[in-house]
């Protein structure tokens, strides 16, 4: 931690929270936190968009927060529902199908969607130049930080003038990616999951239709040259191959070697090459997401291979737990711990995640030809069906899983009135009660909780399978607790609110 006086600070500035980086975690974390009315400094050294192939699908989930931060009119004539993907072996039998139903699911949206990260990532900086309180500074790179007792000094270079300047937050989050200078300032070391493969990644805009080519995402599972097909939006088409021993480096990346590991499915004649490039695939958690008032998120937080296609996606939902949190400690609705539970939710959470896509790992980059063929034969028998995860977060702010589904995510439903909940929500608690105790829910409304009397047969059902008068759903639409019986609905409250005395009176009669 750097503790010299910093250069030029501008002391009068007091931000409540500054994000050092502008990537996709940066920008959503950004846009929720100018939805909760916070004031946000964005630090980023880059002066645009980064190009490389990265994300090429999100979830449900995500869309859920898009939803949110009021993304969607710019999303729709970028994104649609992708179908899920198959692995096939060396003679392309079956091995695993992981069907991503096109049609609208619990969330309110498909599955999964085809996305274009730079795409994505300027529509989101668009969204935020419309809202007040934000100041993003591009082509600024920050180099230190030293933590005060009650503000974080950030001190930073101008790189168009190379001058050094100076900021204070009450908060920092290193949304700053994978070799984040906030991870290691805050001296949070990597865990290992024990993945590290090289592959190249190239994206290609078709010249003509090839309909051949299909929607399903393929994974070759060829121990001679392990390969990934994605149909990306529009025109894009991706693959990615593995780098194998005997590679040349030297050729790698070269048009020539490109097109001759791709001539099993396309040619110069049918597509150009757009981008391309080699990465090593790595599986990290950080050990330590939070000292003080420095936390890392994203990249910076985790890394995974993009086999399930769940990198960007735990940014996004990394800054939806966060926001909300960061809001309520600010505005001393909850005590600074509140931010502990943090790291507590998410890393469970997103380590379920990585390790899924090292397991699927396994399976694609498997070489070996004993292992290969005891592979074919068990999968081949019995083609696994494999099922998006919803994994249940961590031991936090919310009642755990002994009282229901509490931890776990809520479907969203479409209101009487047509809306979606979410939309009738907002980034804050709702509770969703029951029409017996309407009396005491006309009781409840205020500034962070939306109160609901359910009156949609599909709300009715969730919450009669749940055994519940009501449920309490978080701003980032995780199930925080249930009330079986109206006498339940105060403990509940008391227990989602436990610093804020005044709120809770007027929302329990
Ligand atoms: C081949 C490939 C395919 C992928 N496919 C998918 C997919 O389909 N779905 C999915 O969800 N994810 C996918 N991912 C993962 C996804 O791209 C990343 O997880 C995501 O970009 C991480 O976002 P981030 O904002 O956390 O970090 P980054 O996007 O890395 O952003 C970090 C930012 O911080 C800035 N920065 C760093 N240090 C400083 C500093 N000191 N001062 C100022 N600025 C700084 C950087 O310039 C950068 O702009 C894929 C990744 C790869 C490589």
């Amino acid at each position: 931690m750097n503790n010299n006086n910093p250069l030029n600070e501008q002391a009068t500035a007091l931000y409540d929270v500054a994000i050092v980086g502008y990537g996709p975690t940066g920008a959503v974390l950004a846009n929720l936190m100018a939805e909760c009315g916070l004031s946000v400094l964005v630090l980023e050294r880059e002066a645009g968009v980064v190009q490389l192939p990265r994300a090429i699908r999100f979830d449900a989930e995500c869309m859920r927060v898009f939803q949110t931060i009021g993304l969607l009119p710019r999303l729709r004539d970028q994104v649609s529902a992708a179908p899920g993907m198959k692995f096939v072996n060396a003679t392309d039998e079956l091995l695993i199908e992981w069907q991503r139903p096109v049609t609208l699911g619990s969330h309110g949206w498909s599955d999964c969607y085809r996305v274009h990260q730079p795409d994505l990532e300027q529509a989101l900086r668009e969204r935020l130049q419309e809202r007040a309180g934000v100041q993003v500074l591009s082509r600024h790179d920050v180099y230190a930080i030293s933590e005060q007792v009650d503000h974080v000094v950030l001190s930073y270079e101008n790189m168009r003038t190379g001058e050094l300047l100076a900021s204070r937050a009450r908060y920092v989050i290193g949304c700053d990616g994978a070799r984040s200078l906030v991870r290691r300032l805050m001296g949070s070391a990597l865990e290992d999951l024990q993945l590290h493969e090289r592959w190249l990644v190239v994206d290609l805009m078709l010249k003509r239709p090839m309909p051949e080519l299909g929607d399903y995402s393929i994974q070759y599972c060829d121990p001679q040259r392990p390969s990934t097909y994605i149909c990306g939006a529009g025109e894009r088409r991706r693959w990615e191959v593995m780098v194998m021993p005997g590679d040349d480096p030297a050729q790698l990346n070269t048009p020539e070697w490109i097109w001759q590991r791709l001539a099993r499915w396309i040619g110069p004649s049918d597509a150009e090459i757009e981008r391309s490039a080699v990465y090593m695939f790595h599986s990290v958690v950080a050990r330590q997401w939070r000292r003080g008032r420095l936390m890392i998120a994203g990249d910076a937080a985790h890394q995974t291979p993009p086999f399930m296609g769940q990198g960007m996606a735990a940014g996004i939902r990394d800054a939806a737990n966060l926001a909300w949190k960061l809001r309520a400690v600010l505005a001393g609705e909850a005590g600074d711990e509140l931010l502990d539970s943090y790291e507590s939710e998410r890393v469970p959470h997103v380590r379920e995640f990585i390790e899924g896509a090292v397991r699927f790992g396994d399976i694609i980059q498997t070489t070996d030809s004993d292992a290969v063929a005891s592979r074919d034969a068990s999968l081949s028998r019995a083609i696994k069906r494999f099922r998006t995860p919803e994994p249940v977060l961590g031991p936090g702010a919310h009642d755990g899983a002994p009282l229901g589904l509490a931890g776990q995510v809520t479907p969203q439903f479409r209101l009487a009135d047509g809306r979606l909940m979410d939309d009738a929500t907002g980034y804050r608690y709702l509770l969703l009660c029951r029409p017996e105790i309407r009396a005491v829910a006309a009781a409840l409304p205020g500034p962070a909780l939306v109160c609901r009397v359910a009156e949609e047969p599909a709300v009715l059902a969730w919450l009669d399978g749940l055994g519940a008068c009501a449920a309490l759903i978080r701003p980032d639409r995780y199930l925080h607790g249930l009330a079986r019986a109206t006498e339940d609905l105060e403990p509940l409250l008391f227990r989602a609110f436990p610093s804020s005395p005044a709120l809770r009176r007027s929302y329990c009669p």
